[in-house]
C-alpha cells in the first residue's frame, strides 16, 4: 500500500536527532519503518519548522519524510499550530493531486484535521491515532491546559467523520465513544516497542548498591514524577535516578527540573534523586537494565511507550492505573498497578517490592514475555494494516451503496 502519515508536529527524524522526542515521534518513526519493512511505501508529511531542511529526506528505505511549509519555518509550541492547518491542508492536497495514497493515517488531531479536508478533496481514506485526547487533558489539567478552545469540538468531529479511528489503549476506545465514534468505525491497536533495541540482555548504567527506581519521562507535571519524589522518604535507601527533560547542562533553566528539586529539598531526599537530563535513545536500554523497578505514574496516560521499554528490557513497572498503562502493565504480571497521585501506596508498593527480590524477578521475566509476544512493531504494523483494509473496504462498500 501507499501510505500518507501525517505527523504536523512530531516529525520521525526528531528521534534521530536526538531531540527529546516524545512518544508521537517515537510511534510515527517505528510505525513507518515496521510498515516499509512488511513491503509498503510510506511517506510522512511534518511541518518545516527549520528553513534549512530539504523538501525530502529518505528516513529508512521505503520511508519517506516530506516537509510541509505550513507556518513560520521556525519551531512553534503545538498548541499554537492550529492556524496553520488550513495551509497544512492546502500542502496535503497538492502533494496527493501528483500521486493519491491508498490511506491517509493522521497522528494528533490537527494531523487529523488537516487530513480530513485534503483526503476529502482529494478522494483518500483516513485513518487517525489520536495519541491524546483534549477532552482527558482538559478533565485532568483543568485551567492549565493550554490546548485551542476548539480542541475537544473538533476531536468530536473527527471521531465522527474519519473513516477509522486507531485508539491505542481499551480507555481510549470508550472515550472515542462517547465522543460519538461509530464502533464499526474503531480498532484498537496499540504502540510497540523495539525488540531489537530494548533487551534483558546488555549492558548495565553504572549503580551503587541502593535499590534504584528509574523514570524515563518528559519533565512535565502531569508525568507524576514529583509524586515519585514525595513516595522517597517513605523507601529508605532507594535511589531514584531521572532521565529526560533538556541536555543535563540546561536542567538549572528548565521550570519542572527546579520544581522536582524543590521537592526532593523540602523532603529531604535531595542525595537520593539524581537528574540525568535528557538521555538518548541508544543509552536507554543500559538505564532501564540498572533499575530494580521503573517507575511510570502519571496522573494519566494516553499509552507510554516507556513501561513497554521497561518491560522488554526485564524490568517490573509500577505504574498508574491510568489509560493505556492498564493494557500494557499487568499487575502481578509485568509489574503493579497503583492509584495516580498516591505517593504513600506507592511508596507501600515500592517497599513490598524490595523487600521480595524473587517477585522482582518474577515480574521482570513477566514483563519481557508480554513486550515479546504482544508488542512488536511487526505485529502493530501488520494490525495496522488490518486496520487500513478494513478502511478502504468500508469505503468502497459506501461508495457502491450511494453509486
Ligand atoms: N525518551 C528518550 N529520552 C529521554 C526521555 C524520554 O528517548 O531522556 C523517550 C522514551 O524512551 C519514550 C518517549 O521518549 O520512547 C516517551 O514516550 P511516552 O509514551 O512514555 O511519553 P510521552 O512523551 O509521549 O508523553
Amino acid at each position: 500500500m501507499r501510505i500518507a502519515m501525517v505527523s504536523e508536529h512530531a516529525s520521525p527524524l526528531a528521534v534521530l536527532g536526538g531531540v527529546d522526542a516524545g512518544g508521537q515521534n517515537v510511534h510515527v518513526a517505528a510505525l513507518s519503518s515496521a510498515l516499509a519493512a512488511s513491503g509498503h511505501e510510506v511517506t510522512v508529511y511534518t511541518r518545516r519548522d527549520d528553513a534549512d531542511l530539504p523538501e525530502r529526506l529518505a528516513f529508512v528505505d521505503n520511508v519517506e519524510v516530506v516537509h510541509v511549509d505550513a507556518g513560520p519555518a521556525t519551531p512553534v509550541p503545538k498548541d499554537a499550530l492550529l492556524p496553520h492547518m488550513r495551509a497544512f491542508e492546502e500542502e496535503l492536497v497538492k502533494h496527493w493531486g501528483h500521486g493519491r495514497p491508498d490511506i491517509a493515517h493522521a497522528h494528533f488531531w490537527m494531523s487529523g484535521l488537516a487530513s480530513l479536508g485534503a483526503a476529502g478533496r482529494v478522494g483518500v481514506p483516513t485513518a487517525l491515532t489520536y495519541h491524546a485526547l483534549g477532552s482527558v487533558k482538559r478533565a485532568e489539567q483543568g485551567h492549565k491546559d493550554s490546548s485551542p478552545a476548539e480542541r475537544c469540538l473538533i476531536e468530536a468531529m473527527l471521531a465522527q467523520r474519519t473513516d477509522r479511528l486507531i485508539a491505542t489503549s481499551n480507555e481510549e476506545i470508550f472515550s472515542l465513544l462517547r465522543m460519538g465514534a461509530r464502533p464499526s468505525s474503531t480498532s484498537l491497536v496499540p504502540c510497540g516497542v523495539d525488540l531489537a533495541h530494548f533487551t534483558v540482555e546488555g549492558p548495565v548504567h553504572a549503580r551503587s548498591a541502593a535499590r534504584r527506581i528509574v523514570v524515563v519521562s518528559r519533565l512535565v507535571e502531569r508525568k507524576g514524577i514529583g509524586n515519585v519524589i514525595e513516595a522517597l522518604p517513605s523507601v529508605p535507601g532507594a535511589e531514584l535516578v531521572i532521565a529526560g527533560g533538556p541536555p543535563w547542562d540546561q536542567l538549572d533553566d528548565d521550570v519542572e527540573a527546579r520544581r522536582l528539586r524543590s521537592i526532593a529539598a523540602d523532603r529531604g531526599v535531595e542525595d537520593r534523586v539524581q537528574l540525568l537530563g535528557r538521555v538518548e535513545r541508544a543509552d536507554l536500554p543500559a538505564l532501564y537494565r540498572s533499575a530494580d523497578v521503573v517507575a511510570c505514574t502519571p496522573w494519566y496516560e494516553p499509552f507510554g511507550l516507556v513501561a513497554l521499554e521497561a518491560m522488554a528490557c526485564g524490568v517490573p513497572v509500577v505504574a498508574s492505573a491510568v489509560g493505556g498503562l492498564i493494557d500494557t502493565v499487568v499487575d502481578g504480571v509485568s509489574g503493579v498497578h497503583v492509584p495516580p497521585r498516591r505517593p504513600d501506596e506507592l511508596a507501600r508498593v515500592l517497599r513490598g517490592l524490595f523487600a521480595a527480590p524473587a517477585q522482582l524477578r518474577t515480574l521482570g521475566a513477566g514483563g519481557a514475555r508480554r513486550a515479546g509476544q504482544r508488542y512488536s512493531w511487526r505485529a502493530v504494523a501488520a494490525e495496522t494494516v488490518d486496520a487500513y483494509r478494513a478502511t478502504r473496504a468500508k469505503v468502497v462498500e459506501v461508495v457502491e451503496r450511494v453509486g
